[in-house]
């Protein structure tokens, strides 16, 4: 886990304040699966390589084809949590046999991603922090992540745009290279780009960089249920994707304790609970955040929350970012505030015209 901070400029690392806390999803990964092998000594057993091919819902029946050729492996479940991510299989057997309705969105941004052994320009400290280089014009960003193997992970993406069909620079190496040192010199504070980086960057696939999933409901009778990326993904611009994923699993986790095990009472409850906070969520991540505009809005509602708390509460972002209330109620914080703003300007429109004819 590196704790640090967000810098868009030169000094990516400068605000070492604690404000964000970045996991490393590869070290996510892993302290999950050991804080289970602790929790629940010899109930769990972890199969790799199992991809979910089919399922019977009558049946309570699920079919894993095997990697290397090694066949397809039936398992019964009493409980089946589907937490296989954008791409569902479980959702995608749920969708067929007539559960769930499912929309998906993606956004235009694209994403190449590439480690390299170090930054040549980084400083002390950067290995525990997550750095965020923004650009506007075109928008482009590279985000750089230190893995838990000493090496740095570096996404470059485009928020907007989309890689291939507007951005011509990045079809050459000589272009991504050009775009580096013009747009980005503070990565690298002028000397060499690391081996390979640009060559990567062409060869690299691109990813979409954001895909929203609406899914009608998240259980599928009383025995399948989906959680995370698989039920409710969003666009990455709020950073709320994995931050909702977990929260859905201690919500479900807490809701079948509550209901004592009661699979049939839980598994509803969990949709009527959850729905409504995860629609919220991607309404938030389908926003521009990393906008003059947005840090404009945040900034003008911060002062106005500083002056006069009464009357403007805490900006919804800065409630999204300590994680206070619900997605759903930090939503509804937003639109009001959009409508204090509204009121606001048209409260100075009305005094100025006054102002005018009385003069
Ligand atoms: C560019 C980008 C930036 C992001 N930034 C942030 C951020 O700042 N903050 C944040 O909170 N989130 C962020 N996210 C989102 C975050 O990565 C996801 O929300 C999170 O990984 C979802 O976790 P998951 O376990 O639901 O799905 P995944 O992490 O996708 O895991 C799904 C797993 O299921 C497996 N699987 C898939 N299909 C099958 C099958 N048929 N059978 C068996 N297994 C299968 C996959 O191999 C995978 O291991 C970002 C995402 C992107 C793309």
């Amino acid at each position: 886990m590196h704790r640090g901070g967000v810098g868009q400029s030169e000094r990516a690392n400068a605000r070492d304040d604690g404000r964000l806390t970045t996991v490393n999803r590869d070290r996510l990964g892993d302290a999950l699966q050991r804080q289970g092998a602790e929790m629940f000594p010899g109930l769990i057993e972890y199969n790799f390589q199992h991809k979910l091919v089919g399922l019977d819902f009558e049946a309570k029946e699920a079919s894993f084809e095997q990697t290397g050729g090694q066949g397809v492996v039936k398992r019964p479940y009493e409980l089946l949590v589907g937490a296989d991510g954008v791409w569902s299989g479980v959702r995608g057997e749920m969708e067929r046999v007539g559960f769930v309705t499912v929309r998906q969105k993606r956004n235009t941004g694209g994403l190449k991603v590439m480690e390299v052994a170090d930054l040549p320009g980084s400083e002390e400290g950067w290995e525990r922090c997550w750095h965020l280089w923004l650009r506007h014009s075109p928008r482009i960003a590279i985000m750089g992540s230190p893995t838990p193997e000493g090496r740095y992970r570096l996404a470059m993406g485009t928020w907007y745009d989309d890689w291939c069909g507007d951005l011509d620079q990045f079809k050459t190496e000589a272009g991504v290279e050009a775009i580096i040192r013009e747009k980005f010199p503070d990565v690298f504070e002028g000397r060499e780009m690391p081996d390979g980086l640009a060559r990567g960057l062409v060869e690299e696939e691109v990813s979409h960089n954001g895909v929203e999933t609406d899914c009608s409901a998240f259980h599928a009778g009383d025995a399948v249920v989906l959680v995370g990326d698989a039920a409710h993904s969003v666009w990455p611009n709020a950073g709320q994707g994995c931050n909702s994923a977990l929260e859905s699993c201690r919500i479900l986790a807490g809701l079948i304790a509550e209901h004592g095990g009661q699979l049939a009472k839980a598994l509803p409850a969990f949709t009527a609970m959850r729905k409504p906070d995860t629609d919220a969520a991607a309404a938030m991540s389908r926003r521009a955040w990393l906008t003059p505009q947005h840090m404009l809005r945040v900034t003008l509602l911060n002062g106005l929350h500083r002056a006069l708390p009464f009357v403007f509460g805490m900006p919804a972002e800065e409630l999204l970012r300590l994680g206070e209330g619900s997605y759903a109620k930090i939503e509804a914080r937003h639109r009001w505030q959009n409508r204090q703003i509204l009121m606001m300007v048209a409260g100075a429109l009305g005094l100025a015209a006054f102002a005018l004819v009385r003069r």
